[in-house]
């Protein structure tokens, strides 16, 4: 049997400075390809469409998908004004990539959502999210880290019921690059596992092949500690069978 073709959601960047300036260019991180490689998959990218109709389409040759993370979700798909400590957005990005979680969930493709991935998730579900942390009274831990992206920066509880569960047991010690998080719970998501001080940290859907999300970064960690590919082993394993 071939090996499950992965899609990851690719992003786009504005070239700043050299003979291409201003050039819009499509791109992805590396360490999402080497994470699907080291488990198994065959990575291929999702570039952002514009035309929505094309998606099921486009998504169809995958096996399995994973929303990867960005910048922030522009929270009129959650119909809230802007925060004042929202950061960046683009809504071109925000459209296409909500519209791949949907249609993935709608078509029963394995998805596995990471960072902003597993908001895009809560969004394309009905949830909302925390602009900024500082909107939670709660907010103690560092989730913003800085130093190198293998380094971790808290650890997670796990709840029993979850995939994560199986594959990590009861805690996690994570690397956190966010700034926003989820706050209303999508429709036919769970909270899978928290930081201590009450933020999601991981989010998965019932009833489904895999519908998983986790705000930390899985793919850079695997560097350094080669049992986070189990998760990428998980997406690749219900990739293989439907
Ligand atoms: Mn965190």
């Amino acid at each position: 049997m071939k090996n499950p073709v992965i899609g990851i959601v690719g992003n786009v960047m504005t070239i700043e400075k050299g003979s291409f300036l201003g050039l819009e260019r499509a791109f992805l991180n590396d360490a999402y390809i080497s994470a699907v490689l080291e488990a198994g998959g065959i990575p291929i990218m999702l570039p952002i469409i514009d035309d929505l109709s094309l998606i099921s389409s486009q998504i169809s040759c995958c096996d399995g998908i994973i929303l990867s993370g960005g910048q922030d979700i522009h929270p009129k798909f959650y119909s809230e004004p802007q925060h004042k400590h929202l950061g960046d957005v683009d809504s071109r990005i925000d459209k296409y990539q909500l519209e791949v979680a949907r249609t993935a969930i709608e078509m029963d493709i394995p998805l596995l959502g990471i960072c902003k991935g597993m908001q895009i998730i809560n969004v394309a579900t009905g949830g909302t999210l925390y602009q900024d942390l500082e909107e939670m009274n709660t907010y103690l831990l560092k989730h913003l880290q800085s130093g190198k992206t293998f380094e971790t920066s808290h650890d997670i509880n796990i709840d029993k019921d979850s995939t994560l569960y199986k594959l990590f047991g009861e805690t996690l010690d994570v690397n956190s690059y966010h700034h926003q998080a989820v706050k209303k719970l999508g429709a036919g998501l769970k909270i899978t596992s928290t930081s201590t001080d009450g933020v999601i940290e991981s989010i998965e859907m019932n009833n489904k092949r895999l519908v998983l999300g986790v705000q930390w970064h899985p793919e850079l960690l695997v560097a350094k500690n080669k049992d986070i590919t189990r998760l990428f082993k998980h997406l690749i394993d219900k990739s293989k069978n439907k």
